[in-house]
């Protein structure tokens, strides 16, 4: 089979389904292709595991596409015309530390402190100042996260210029770490600050994780771990309604093999089955940039290009367990039971950095200091029978088992059972009579559930100075056009990173539109193609 279109796009994580709504509004035709049977990557809602259960394959929490004007301005009408609805869960969070005390945080922020007084007064006051320092600069973070490289100044011009400017100049340069152990003093206030800052897989003393130790508590602070209505996969339905009505296709079961070059430009991908689509316009690419320099010529690329790619820092991989349950996890505090969508084990300090340590060096983690427990159902019960949740439990892990173990298979089975002893230890409801069913993910469960998840990485790749920005995802390539002609990259490997931020998604679509003088502005205001057809 052979089919054309202006733009083809290849994958349809909810990046590159945000640039084709983005495109497919402005009137061009587009379709998109995944290799995957569903849409939507890690935006995805499925029955893993029974009928009736609705599990979040993968993202659970959407509180960072909560300030992407695509959802703040609504600006394809996803909320009004699709009906996606998001819902704010308080409490935010709840942890358990290693010596078995509890804390409970509240979007009222005097409760939260309250929280953290019972550790520490000075933290308590430290959290307040924290959340209004990052509150007096968000705009310009989020202007850097929600343009494109070189579309408007740099944050660090636009840093420049602000009052608090060279306190955030250093920040942006230190670690989560170095971070939190300025600010805070308790061991339990440091940890939970961990916990929250490394919720991105990155590691609390990277170079450059200094913001991550503000911008993701802040954002839970003010909207919670913001869900949304009857799963992850709404966001990808909103999105694939979108392009469907504005013209577009989303087509499944289509793994990408080969870029078509003409001429030196991309005209087009090839399947595996041998499927030809031809793009009159572009080429737009989630594919991990690591195979994509595969589906085409080395001499397409340049050296360069090819070395930033080569070189391109995968990070973290993660591991999942999924349960189907009668009861929510609910832990024990001495103010009784206590639970919250987004819970878990937080290590002391020199346990979180050992941990980041020995994922950085491949070394298998039995006890990860980080374990997140995510129960949607909490304040969704739409998800799962009457009375019944969907529980997810996620950590990092290294990539490769230990030497002596036969592979995953096996291991993971134990680790997941070692994961829950843990969970059981300060928490019920986790009991074998509650667990209707359950499902074990190991980093090469996870690529081979969606190849962009490289190793079993999932937020696109480490974000340190590297690989941000403009260097994201190869210095003097970060504009998302790539070095051949007619190919735009969106995705995790784009500016700003992984997780469901609809970042790199927007930003490509407003360079794909510059490309041809036009302008996202003008787009959204214009009455969208459907309106002119009917
Ligand atoms: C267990 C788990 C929990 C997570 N929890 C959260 C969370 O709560 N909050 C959060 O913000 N993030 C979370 N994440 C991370 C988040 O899911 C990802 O960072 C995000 O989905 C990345 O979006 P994307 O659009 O860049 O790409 P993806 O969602 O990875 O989509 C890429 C798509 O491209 C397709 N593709 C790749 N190569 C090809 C090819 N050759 N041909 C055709 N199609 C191809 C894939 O099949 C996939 O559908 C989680 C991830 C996992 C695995």
């Amino acid at each position: 089979m052979s089919a054309s279109a202006d733009f083809v796009v290849a994958g349809a994580g909810h990046n590159s389904l945000i640039t084709a709504a983005y495109l497919a509004r402005a009137g061009y035709e587009v379709v998109v292709l995944d290799a995957r049977p569903i849409p939507g990557g890690g935006a995805a809602s499925e029955e893993m595991l029974e009928p009736g259960y609705l599990i979040d394959s993968c993202s659970t929490g959407h509180t960072l596409i909560q300030t992407n004007p695509l959802l703040r301005e609504d600006e394809l009408g996803l909320r009004e015309r699709y009906g996606l609805a998001y819902i704010e869960p308080d409490p935010f969070a709840h942890v358990a530390f290693p010596d078995g005390r509890q804390l409970t945080m509240w979007l009222d922020l005097e409760r939260s402190c309250e929280e953290l007084e019972r550790f520490s007064r000075r933290d308590a006051d430290a959290y307040r100042r924290l959340i209004a320092d990052y509150d007096a600069v968000k705009h310009l973070f989020g202007a850097s996260r929600f343009t494109p490289p070189g579309f408007g100044p740099s944050l660090e011009r636009m840093l420049a210029e602000h009052p608090d400017g060279r306190r955030w100049e250093r920040r942006r340069m230190m670690s989560a770490w170095d971070v939190v152990r300025t600010e805070f003093e308790s061991p339990h206030v440091q940890a939970f600050m961990l916990w929250q800052a490394f919720q991105t897989l990155v590691p609390v003393d990277a170079t450059g994780s200094g913001p991550l130790a503000y911008s993701i508590v802040f954002g839970r602070q003010r909207r919670g771990w913001t869900l949304p209505e009857g799963g992850s996969g709404r966001l990808t339905d909103a999105l694939v309604r979108s392009i469907v009505d504005d013209g577009g296709s989303v087509l499944c079961d289509r793994t990408v093999s080969r870029l078509l070059l003409e001429g030196g430009r991309c005209v087009g991908v090839e399947t595996e089955d041998g499927e030809r689509f031809r793009a009159r316009e572009g080429v737009v690419s989630t594919i991990h940039v690591k195979h994509l320099v595969e589906m085409a010529p080395a001499e397409a690329w340049g050296e360069d290009f090819l070395y930033g790619v080569r070189t391109y820092d995968l990070g973290l991989s993660g591991f999942a367990v999924y349960l189907a349950t009668t009861s929510p996890p609910s832990f024990r505090t001495p103010d009784g039971a206590r639970n919250a969508v987004s819970a878990g084990l937080a290590g002391w300090p020199q346990q979180m950095l050992d941990h980041g340590r020995r994922l950085r060096d491949g070394v298998y983690d039995p006890d990860p200091a980080w374990l997140l427990v995510a129960t949607p159902t909490l304040a969704d019960p739409s998800r799962a029978p009457a009375g019944h949740h969907t529980v997810k439990l996620l950590s990092g892990q290294a990539w490769r088992p230990p030497a002596g173990e036969r592979g995953w298979d096996e291991l993971k089975l134990r680790q997941a059972d070692r994961q829950l002893e843990r969970v059981r230890a300060v928490a019920e409801g986790l009991e074998d009579e509650a667990i209707v069913a359950r499902l074990v993910k190991s980093p090469e469960d996870i690529e081979r559930s969606n190849r962009h998840m490289i190793h079993g990485t999932f937020h696109g790749g480490h974000r340190g100075p590297g690989q941000i920005g403009g260097t994201r995802p190869v210095p003097g390539w970060g504009q998302h056009r790539m070095p051949i002609e007619g190919l735009y990259q969106t995705g995790g490997t784009t500016h700003p990173g992984g997780s469901i931020t609809g970042a790199p998604g927007r930003n490509a679509a407003i360079v794909a539109l510059a490309d041809r003088n036009r302008h996202l502005e003008e787009v959204i205001a214009s009455p969208s193609p459907t309106s002119m057809r009917t």
